[in-house]
């Protein structure tokens, strides 16, 4: 019989099975899961019957809204007809026409899809491919790979390592010998008295340098998400994400972008990184929006040029031994046909780029609450840094502020979940002008209740 072991854990009455993302695992908090248990367009409701405006829209993903019936029933009818087939061995026409449709989707030449389950495997598929394409051209010394302070590019080991978030590092092992984090780019913490276009050209110098530093030759790729999002929201100057490709394709360096938040209509376009910052990259990341998160899926785009160059160096055959049990499952890929049949439908990409003009007035709008520091925003995407002390930054402290901020955003009826300091806004595309002036006003009301406190 098994010994009963003491829990040591505070909350050990409360305890629940389920261990959350980032749960304390000393201290057993289970902090204020609220529970959710229905959803609907750009709304939630708690267990409590409460209804609440879903801010961050689930987790940066329910970008057609919840509860679509379309994509409700696509998945049952899907799950009827064919629950699953092995990706290893044999196909299916779902799954061919989604890669089909959004080859024509994506920018440049990014025509080859590797379908995933999620946006952290994507990205660590995204590096397996750079470190495999080097080997296929015989230069298995052209490795390294650049990242960013701040970023966030997903939980696997090695999506851990790229990611620059620092203080989600402590005890937790990371790659070492492969990637490096520049400086992130965030303007608002440029030095005193500098420019935003010196900041810029002091940024793109940075990766420029790191790749002399390290030698073009070793250098394998850069990673970089067109907006940070996890990061809170953190929008580089303007002209820094064309640069940096620029920079990359002097040197040789493969440009992958990021696009797991920033794909399917976020910034009002299926694929920012071309639409919105003019690059095109080589690889590109995405998940998310990609089935508005009712089914798990993600996806790597690969570039012809990149399949053409290995074709041309390989003698025989060069298989990519990487893949998932659920790589372009059924499901998911019915999920994924019909939230695009809704983007095309309801002329989402259109309803995006008209009504953020709108949102961002929204959110200006908090400027003057004295708490407030910074806000940023871009398409449907908004992070609204609160500071308690500018002069004397404590970022424990800010952070303890955004949590009231976000305790007392639920009494008003919008969920918050802040990103340290930052209120993160990244609700259904869905949303309409009344809506986000509820949102605006419930935010305002939530900060100010806090500074009250
Ligand atoms: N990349 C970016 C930019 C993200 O924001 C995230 C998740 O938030 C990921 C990758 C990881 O995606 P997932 O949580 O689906 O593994």
């Amino acid at each position: 019989m098994d010994t009963p072991v003491q829990d040591l854990r505070s909350n050990a009455k409360t305890r629940s099975h389920f261990l959350h993302p980032w749960q304390d695992v000393a201290t057993g908090e289970v902090g204020d899961y609220t529970q959710l248990q229905r959803s609907s367009g750009i709304h939630v409701q708690d267990s409590d019957g409460n209804t609440l405006i879903d801010g961050p829209g689930g987790m940066w993903c329910v970008n057609v809204g919840h509860g679509r019936e379309e994509i409700i029933e696509a998945v049952t009818r899907q799950m009827r007809e064919l629950t699953y087939f092995s990706p290893w061995s044999v196909t299916a026409p779902i799954t061919e026409q989604l890669a089909e449709r959004l080859a024509a989707l994506t920018p440049g030449d990014l025509n080859q899809v590797f379908f995933t389950t999620g946006g952290s495997t994507a990205v660590d598929s995204a590096i397996r491919f750079v470190w495999f394409y080097n080997n296929c051209l015989g230069r298995p010394e052209k490795k390294q790979v650049i990242a960013r302070v701040n970023a966030y590019h997903g939980s696997t080991y090695l999506t851990g390592s790229l990611s620059g978030k620092l203080r989600e590092k402590a005890n937790m092992d990371m790659v070492e010998d492969r990637i490096h984090l520049l400086p992130c780019p965030k303007p608002k913490d440029r030095p005193a008295g500098m420019t935003v276009e010196d900041f810029c050209d002091a940024k793109v110098a940075d990766l420029e340098q790191k790749i002399l530093d390290l030698g073009a030759d070793k250098v394998a790729a850069f990673i970089a998400e067109p907006i940070m999002a996890s990061g809170g929201v953190i929008i580089p100057p303007d002209g820094y994400y064309k640069r940096c490709h620029a920079i990359c394709q002097k040197y040789d360096v493969l440009f992958i972008a990021d696009e797991v938040v920033t794909s399917f209509g976020r910034l009002g376009h299926y694929f920012a990184c071309k639409d919105v910052f003019g690059v095109v990259p080589d690889l590109l990341t995405t998940a998310k929006g990609l089935t508005s998160g009712y089914v798990p899926m993600g996806a790597l785009f690969i570039s012809d040029r990149l399949m053409a160059d290995i074709a041309r160096h390989a003698t025989g055959a060069r298989p990519f031994y990487s893949g998932f049990t659920y790589s372009g499952h059924p499901v998911a890929a019915a999920a994924a046909m019909a939230n695009l049949d809704i983007f095309e439908k309801d002329n989402l990409l259109d309803h995006v780029r008209t009504i953020a003009p709108h949102f961002e007035a929204a959110l200006r709008g908090l400027s003057d609450l004295k708490v407030v520091t910074d806000i940023r925003v871009k398409g449907l995407m908004a992070g609204v840094e609160c500071e308690l002390d500018p002069t004397h930054p404590d970022e424990d402290r800010d952070v303890g502020f955004a949590l009231k901020v976000d305790r007392h955003c639920h009494d008003l009826g919008l969920l918050v979940r802040p990103t340290y300091n930052a209120c993160v806004m990244s609700p259904a595309l869905t949303i309409t002008k009344t809506q986000i002036d509820d949102l605006a006003a419930k935010l305002r009301a939530g900060i100010q209740r806090a500074m009250a406190e």
